[in-house]
């Protein structure tokens, strides 16, 4: 087991603290912050699974690449792709409603 700590600057004044554990296939990953201690999602977690080292004030960061290696082949990771190819298919969705809009329009002024 392996285990990774990492202390984030958010909203509050204290740093919120975020740890990461990996065991086997699986990773586990906490944080103190409100949305986190109610298990809602967190971008301070999101963030650094995402590579991303903005803001982390512990003296850590190149650790970040390590959480990353962590990911693969885990749930987390399996969600993780889930929620990005979601988000691409709302922009995309997005984008065709507003093709169809325009569409319209047009047609309405023809
Ligand atoms: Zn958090």
């Amino acid at each position: 087991m392996q285990e990774l700590t990492f202390l984030v600057k958010g909203s509050a004044k204290e740093p919120y603290e975020i740890i990461f554990i990996k065991d086997g296939d699986s990773l586990t990953a906490i944080c103190n912050c409100p949305a986190g201690t109610y298990s809602n999602l967190c971008k301070h977690r999101v963030n650094i699974l995402d590579g991303k080292s903005a803001g982390i004030s512990s003296d850590n960061a190149d650790q970040v690449s390590t959480v990353v290696s962590w990911l693969a082949g885990t749930d987390v990771e399996a969600a993780l792709l889930e929620l990005r190819q979601l988000e691409k298919s709302r922009d995309t969705d997005k984008n065709a409603l507003n093709d169809a809009k325009r569409k319209l329009a047009r047609a309405m002024n023809t």
